[in-house]
C-alpha cells in the first residue's frame, strides 16, 4: 500500500485566524497543490502552542532574543512553542514542513530585523531553526515550484 505524504504546515497558511492581528495568511495555490498530491496536513501554530493570545502584540527577533513591540522579552514562550511544534512533527512522522516566511517563529530564510520598521534580513525564526536542527526539511509558502518538485520525488519514492 502506498504510504501517505504528511506535511507540517503553519496554520495561518491554511486560513486559520491565528496571526498576531487575529487574521490569517491563506494561500489557496498552496492548498491546491497539496490537494493535487493528496498530502495529509498537520497544522501547527507555535505561538498558539506557547499560549500567546490572539490577537497579540507583534514580535521580532533581535540578537537571538524575541521581543514584543511593547518591549517584553518573550524568548522563553517562543522556545516553548518551537519545542511543542517539534514534538508534533516527530509524533506525526511528517515528511517535511511548509512554514510562513518572515515570521519570528516560522520564517525559514528571512525575518524582520528587530526594529519594528518593516526591514527584512536573512535569518530564521525560532521554530524553523529548531526543526532544521532536527533535520526536518522546510519550505516556505513562497517556494511553490520547489514544493511541487519535492512532492513529485516523494510520490515516486513512495509508490
Ligand atoms: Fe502563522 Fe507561525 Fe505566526 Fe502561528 S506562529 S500565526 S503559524 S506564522
Amino acid at each position: 500500500m502506498k504510504k501517505e505524504i504528511k506535511v507540517l504546515i503553519s496554520a495561518c497558511l491554511t486560513g486559520d485566524n491565528v496571526k498576531y492581528s487575529g487574521g490569517n495568511n491563506l494561500t489557496p495555490k498552496l492548498l491546491e497543490l497539496l490537494k493535487k498530491y493528496d498530502v495529509k496536513i498537520v497544522k501547527i501554530c507555535p505561538e498558539c502552542f506557547a499560549k500567546l493570545p490572539i490577537p497579540r502584540v507583534p514580535s521580532e527577533i533581535r540578537e537571538d532574543k524575541v521581543y514584543s513591540k511593547d518591549g517584553k522579552d518573550i524568548t522563553e514562550e517562543f522556545f516553548n512553542g518551537a519545542e511543542k511544534t517539534l514534538q508534533v512533527a516527530i509524533k506525526n512522522n511528517v515528511d517535511f514542513a511548509i512554514l510562513k516566511e518572515r515570521s519570528p517563529s516560522c520564517g525559514n530564510t528571512h525575518i524582520y530585523d528587530g526594529s519594528f520598521s518593516g526591514k527584512v534580513i536573512e535569518g530564521q525564526g525560532v521554530t524553523a531553526k529548531t526543526l532544521s536542527k532536527n533535520e526536518i526539511k522546510i519550505f516556505s509558502e513562497e517556494n511553490l515550484n520547489e514544493i511541487e518538485e519535492y512532492l513529485k520525488s516523494l510520490d515516486s519514492r513512495m509508490s
